[in-house]
């Protein structure tokens, strides 16, 4: 599959056009940012992983019956996936209060929730990714109503399957950011990524933090907790 113009240049990844019009490549880079662009670094090593884990991932969900962009990984870094329209949402699902919830609505982070909850924030840098709720979403145009059933569906089913994978792995899922795209003839898949960029991974035992929250708290140890979760998952 051959890589011909790169079309996005965002903060984590590149996408580049194929030789296939309904083919794109994503390529995962080092960079980070964190606090709506703000705060800026590199994370060695993170765009393999962060590749790697969401690939292990993804398979793993579209065997138990999610759709994906998935196609192939290409390389350390490259993944060949299906060409989506991205719906302009990122769909929170939250198990544990933590991040901007605990503070939103004043519990320590950590406070485990009745149910699980469903967030939607409108994908704009500019505004800082605001929160929506599915009226907005509607009114606006981003999605239909049987678009947004299908994506919650997806997103409930994506968290319980994600849960009871990574308990095993002595990982507690507090809460993660989905993005979901249409593929030319209107299919809803899941896209983007599912790595610990985009989900809060406490070891289940000692609670400590495997994810970017080191990188945005500036705790050290952030090359460390990305290889452990590579590790568990995929055992190197
Ligand atoms: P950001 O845009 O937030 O800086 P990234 O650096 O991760 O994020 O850039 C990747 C971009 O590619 C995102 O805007 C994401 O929505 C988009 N994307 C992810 N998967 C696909 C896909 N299969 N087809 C088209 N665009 C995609
Ligand atoms: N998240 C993300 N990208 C964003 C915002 C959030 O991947 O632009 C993820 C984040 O890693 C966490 C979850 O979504 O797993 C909920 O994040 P929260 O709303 O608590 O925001 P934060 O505290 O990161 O500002």
């Amino acid at each position: 599959m051959k890589k011909l113009e790169q079309l996005y240049e965002g903060k984590a990844k590149k996408v580049f056009k194929t030789d296939d019009p309904e083919l794109y490549i994503v390529d995962y880079k080092d960079d980070a940012t964190a606090l709506n662009g703000l705060k800026k670094g590199t994370i060695a090593g993170k765009g393999v992983i962060n590749n790697r884990v969401t690939n292990h991932l993804m398979k793993m969900l579209e065997k138990q019956g999610i759709p994906t962009h998935f196609v192939e990984e290409l390389s350390e870094r490259e993944t060949l996936v299906k060409k989506v329209s991205i719906v302009p949402l990122e769909v929170i699902v939250r198990n544990i209060a933590a991040g901007s919830l605990a503070k939103r609505v004043g519990v320590p982070e950590g406070t485990k929730l009745g149910s699980t909850v469903l967030e939607y924030c409108y994908k704009d840098d500019a505004l800082g990714d605001p929160m929506v709720n599915e009226y907005h979403i509607a009114a606006m145009g981003w999605a239909t109503r049987e678009e947004m059933e299908t994506i919650a569906s997806y997103a409930l089913k994506i968290n319980e399957i994600l849960t009871a994978y990574l308990k095993d792995l002595n990982i507690e899922l507090i809460d993660f950011k989905l993005e979901f795209g249409k593929l030319s003839d209107g299919t809803i898949v899941l896209a983007d990524e599912i790595s610990p960029d985009t989900c809060r991974f406490w070891d289940s035992v000692t609670k400590e933090k495997l994810d970017k929250d080191r990188f945005r708290r500036d705790m050290g140890g952030v090359e460390d907790a990305y290889q452990e979760i590579m590790k568990r998952l995929m055992g190197e």
